[in-house]
């Protein structure tokens, strides 16, 4: 036991993932040689310091005054890169910082985000171009049937592209933090306009929705129209991926200082080796044929919008028998 122990102790101080632990007095008592290169630390001695007096980087620091469990990007000087942090609790002593290298997925992420506005910007006047004209097809003369047939086609498709498009574009703007006009909001509110949305699609495929509200509920503060835009991508998702009779339920629930939504359905779940991917930008799981609609950006905009109010979003999935994403997001507080 004490061996095992040991090698654990190791594990953490040889890693090459930096780790940073302090006390709740935000002392340090751990920190490991990858932290102190990381993030230039160069006092000799680090543990029992105050966190402020030998770390210099303000984001570590700003994460460090946040309450644990919270995530957060640092920006390395000098173009040196962005980690990722994760500040996890420490029962009855503290809190601990992990920071994963994430500069590569940045980069990677800000090239696809480019590359799908420069097409939306371009491809959006050609497209309202060919929906304007197969409209007109249809009134300069009389079609036959099969004609009628794909100029349906023909705009559905349209709108297919246009839908993603425009999914795109509203990812650079969240992204690039426009309109984030918050106000105090009752979530349960969001939630109820956006199942009245969607109820003609609910109903259309014959589902049953519950919606279990646990009133009454503290109020979060929020933009209202993104929140909207989160349970509107994730009970859109509940719908299309859960089979003609399915059910679909909505939980809106308060715990500690957060409002918990969770929506579930009985739907084809997700394998567990894809669940890591679903919220990056373009990623479909193999659960989804090239022929159904959706342009893998949903759950970008959905975590973009739960990052955005200092909230969480996990999945839980098995395949044939439900999902349920949960989304945590903290309480209005004076
Ligand atoms: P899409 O436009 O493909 O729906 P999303 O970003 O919203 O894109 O979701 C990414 C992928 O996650 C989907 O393509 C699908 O494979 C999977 N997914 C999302 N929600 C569900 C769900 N409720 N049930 C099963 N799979 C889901």
């Amino acid at each position: 036991m004490a061996e095992t122990t040991q090698h654990i102790d190791e594990f953490f101080v040889y890693s090459h993932i930096p780790m940073v632990a302090v006390d709740a007095r935000k002392h340090i008592v751990f920190c490991n040689q990858a932290a102190i290169n990381t993030l230039d630390i160069s006092a000799t001695s680090v543990i029992g310091q105050s966190i402020d007096k030998v770390i210099n980087n303000r984001d570590v620091l700003a994460l460090f005054n946040e309450e644990a469990p919270h995530s957060a990007d640092i920006n390395l000087p000098d173009e040196g890169g962005i980690l990722t942090a994760h500040l996890s609790p420490l029962e009855g002593m503290g809190a601990v910082a992990v920071l994963i290298d994430t500069t590569h997925q940045h980069k990677v992420d800000a090239i696809k985000t480019n590359f799908m506005n420069t097409i939306a910007r371009d491809v959006r006047s050609p497209l309202t171009a060919i929906l304007g004209y197969v409209e007109l097809l249809e009134r300069i003369g009389s079609l036959n049937e099969q004609q009628h047939d794909f100029i349906g086609r023909i705009i559905f498709s349209v709108h297919s592209i246009t839908a993603m498009l425009t999914n795109a574009m509203e990812l650079e703007k969240i992204e690039a933090g426009m309109d984030t006009g918050k106000e105090i909001i009752a979530m349960e509110r969001i939630v109820s306009y956006t199942i009245e949305g969607l109820k003609k699609r609910i109903d259309g495929k014959k589902q049953a929705c519950e919606v279990v509200v646990d009133e009454p509920l503290p109020q979060i503060w929020g933009n209202p129209i993104r929140l909207r835009q989160l349970t509107t991508a994730l009970l859109e998702n509940a719908i299309k991926y859960t089979a003609e009779g399915g059910a679909i339920r909505v939980e809106v629930y308060a715990e500690s200082d957060f409002i918990i939504l969770a929506v579930s359905d009985n739907g084809i779940g997700i394998a567990t080796d894809e669940q890591p991917y679903i919220f990056e930008k373009f990623y479909r799981a193999s659960n989804v044929n090239d022929s159904s609609s959706g342009s893998g950006l949903g759950l970008s905009i959905v975590q973009s919008i739960v990052g955005q109010h200092d909230g969480r979003i996990w999945v839980e999935s098995q395949p044939s028998e439900g999902t349920t994403f949960t989304v945590m997001l903290p309480c209005y507080a004076e």
